[in-house]
């Protein structure tokens, strides 16, 4: 189960426990106390136990003359060592203790504090907004009685909660405030910024940009020896892991991982051990290697039994089930897996259970059973749609989706940097059409832009599709709006590509068809704003819409969630164009009735001729034709959205333009060899709600 948001979820609360489990600075009668604190926590680095056993030594000496502060301070410290320790449950003791301690108190620092690890609970439970809400009221209640070291550790959590709900951005805003307010802190200020710097590779790793956070580890590494302390080190081993495996450098990945086991093993720190060789499993079954996947996991079930770490057996059980499946031992590898999802179902732990099925369906498929693959898919499918207005799915889906926009602002960034044009504006006409070129070329040449980044629900719809077929099941309608399904289409398009070559150039050079692939503007607001019943409403109208507004011999289909395809067979693109036009105009003119409003809807569209620039159908498909117009599609969306964009044609003769393509891609471009056209949609209306907020 390749559940690395699952595990780095672990990792980064684990990195707050490390954070969170640091006395804080003292009034002066109870400096000595704190001072003890400091002096255990520090030895925890390197040996845990003995710092549990010496903290405890220092709590049962504690009497009525104790200061309450001191006392909070060893209950926090506790908490924090017994977690490390694998002790979970004796760590929420501490915790309860805790909190109970500063309500006595009222005092404003304590009852922080309490709140601030109250937190880091909610978020261990699966709910990152619930715990965000409740570190945002702390941020308001902040005044200038709150001390340095509370500051410090409420930006930590408030970083550690915006990453778990997917808001990266603000993460690092707020990792980045921590590092600065260790400045500020009196004790362990170097540990605390090497923690911060940590937390903050993590994250990098985490926005899939492994550079950065290999340079950050490298920065704590450098800033000073105390990085070296197992418990820290163990920590940014694991990150160095977990980024050099995004680089694809899976050796090195292991010797990260290896180094991280034998640290967590020598420094007796059992729950590092469990993640290390969680990864470890994961990073074989992300191999095919499935021997060594099902030995690491299960050893990795056996920490997690003797810690009893459900969630991390759960991730076990799985893997060892999938690595059954890759040996051919589908029987006994799915009932492993079936074991684990049912409780999940019972407890309504979805997201997991929906992952899991996912996983489950892909063994399935694997290994040609495609019966059990498709009913797997099915209870995905109904998981996922039940999930669709949860906190938590949202989280996971936002978190998605920042992938992805952060995938295609690199895939932008990359065009343009390649021909020099970087600091260029992209809303220079110009740069648009040598983008966009770039973006023909390099899917003509490579085919590397594979298919946007997947969708959770496109994926499972897709995957339904793909298991649907090798069923010969012959569903060609989209229930929901009754247009043809992404099915239909491949299959018409496989009847296409069986014709003979001779029968394709006469039939269709002369007369290309047409394909045009629209996407709803800023539907998720909808869905958001309305509620997902309005969002059917408006993809229900919109297909009515769009079959209307077609010739008789054109298909409507829909290609995904939001996304139509229109397939108008003989059409010179001067005609496409102008049913470009037509289609904005009948989404965009007149509003949509959604739930109880009228909103004005819009779509973005990129269309492209097939046979595309004369090119012989085996040189560029109906597929590679779709991926640009595609690419067409999004410069639409960054360039405003309720326009589209089209690409005509190569203005020079085929086999030829390949070479001079392949030769020197920029000249190619500069000497505007791509023909392309831009319709515009209806002007937008006044204040609608919808659709008035552009990124731009
Ligand atoms: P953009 O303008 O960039 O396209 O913004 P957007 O909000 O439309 O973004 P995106 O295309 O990523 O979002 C599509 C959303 O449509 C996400 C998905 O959850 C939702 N969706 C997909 N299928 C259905 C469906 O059948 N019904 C409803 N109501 N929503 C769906
Ligand atoms: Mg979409
Ligand atoms: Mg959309």
């Amino acid at each position: 189960m390749s559940d690395h948001f699952v595990t780095s979820r672990r990792i980064s609360v684990l990195m707050l426990a490390l954070a969170l489990q640091l006395p804080v600075s003292a009034r002066a009668n109870d400096a000595k106390g704190i001072a003890r604190i400091t002096e255990i926590v520090t030895l925890a680095d390197s040996d845990n136990q003995e710092a549990l056993r010496q903290l405890e030594a220092f709590k049962a000496e504690q009497n009525d003359k104790t200061s309450k502060r001191v006392k909070l301070e060893t209950l926090r410290a506790l908490s924090g060592l017994y977690y490390d320790a694998g002790k979970v449950q004796v760590s929420d003791e501490m915790m309860r203790e805790l909190q109970q301690l500063a309500a006595e108190m009222g005092d404003d620092n304590a009852l922080m504090i309490a709140d601030i690890m109250r937190a880091g609970e909610i978020m261990e439970s699966g709910h990152p907004q619930q715990a965000l809400k409740l570190l945002k009221n702390l941020e308001e209640k902040m005044s200038a009685r709150i001390e340095p070291e509370v500051r410090f550790r409420l930006s930590s959590a408030l970083g550690l909660a915006y990453y778990q709900t997917g808001n990266f951005e603000s993460a690092q805003r707020y990792y980045l405030d921590a590092l600065k307010k260790t400045d500020d802190l009196v004790f362990r200020k170097m540990q605390r910024r090497i923690y911060a710097l940590d937390a903050l590779a993590k994250l990098y790793a985490n926005m899939k940009d492994p550079e950065k956070a290999l340079a950050t580890i490298h920065e704590a590494l450098e800033l000073s020896p105390l990085a070296r302390a197992p418990k820290t080190y163990a920590s940014l081993s694991m990150s160095e892991g977990f980024a050099l495996s995004l680089q694809g450098k899976n050796d090195e990945a292991m010797q990260a991982y290896q180094r991280t086991l034998k640290i967590a093993r020598e420094a007796s720190m059992p729950l590092f051990e469990l993640l290390c060789l969680a990864n470890i499993g994961d990073y074989y079954l992300s191999k095919h290697d499935y021997k060594k996947a099902e030995q690491y996991s299960r050893e990795a079930l056996q920490k997690a039994e003797v810690l009893s770490d459900k969630a991390s057996a759960v991730v076990a059980r799985v893997n060892i089930g999938l690595a059954l499946g890759g040996q051919g031992k589908v029987q006994q590898g799915a009932e492993m897996i079936e074991l684990v999802l049912k409780p999940l179902i019972d407890s309504d732990q979805k997201v997991d259970a929906e992952a899991i099925l996912g996983e489950l369906a892909g063994m399935y498929e694997r290994n040609g059973w495609y019966k059990e693959a498709l009913a797997t898919v099915r209870q995905q499918q109904k998981l996922s749609e039940e999930l669709f207005r949860s906190d938590r799915a949202k989280a996971v889906a936002a978190l998605q989706e920042q992938f992805h926009a952060d995938q295609r602002q690199k895939k932008i960034e990359l065009l343009a940097r390649e021909n020099d044009l970087k600091d260029a504006e992209l809303h220079n006409r110009r740069l648009q059409q040598v983008v966009m070129a770039l973006g023909v070329v390099i899917a003509l040449m490579a085919g590397v832009f594979v298919y946007l980044l997947y969708r959770r629900v496109q994926r499972v719809n897709q995957k339904l599709v793909e298991v649907n077929s090798q069923l010969e099941f012959h569903a060609v309608r989209d229930p929901l709006t009754g247009l043809f399904n992404r099915r239909s289409f491949v299959d018409l398009m496989k009847k296409r590509t069986q014709q003979t070559e001779t029968e394709r150039r006469e039939a269709r050079i002369e007369y290309p068809d047409g394909l045009i692939l629209m996407d709803i503007d800023h539907f998720k607001q909808i869905n958001d704003i309305l509620g997902h019943a309005a969002g059917d409403a408006v993809l229900i109208e919109v297909a009515r819409r769009l079959r209307e507004t077609v010739r008789e011999s054109d298909m409507v289909l829909r290609w995904g969630g939001e996304e139509f395809l229109i397939f108008t067979p003989h059409a010179t693109p001067d005609q496409i164009a102008v049913l470009v036009e037509r289609v904005l105009n009948a989404i965009g003119e007149t509003q949509i009735q959604a739930g109880d409003r009228k909103i004005q809807v819009t779509v973005t569209a990129g269309f492209i001729s097939l046979p595309f620039a004369g090119l012989d159908e085996s040189v560029c498909g109906w597929e590679k034709a779709l991926q640009i117009a595609d690419m067409a599609l999004y410069l639409g969306k960054a360039n405003g959205r309720n326009r589209a964009y089209g690409i005509a044609g190569l203005k020079t003769r085929s086999e030829a333009m390949i070479q001079v393509l392949e030769q020197d891609l920029a000249a190619a471009i500069k000497t505007g060899m791509v023909e392309m056209a831009e319709v515009h949609g209806p002007a937008r209306f006044e204040a609608t709600g919808f659709a008035q907020f552009e990124p731009h």
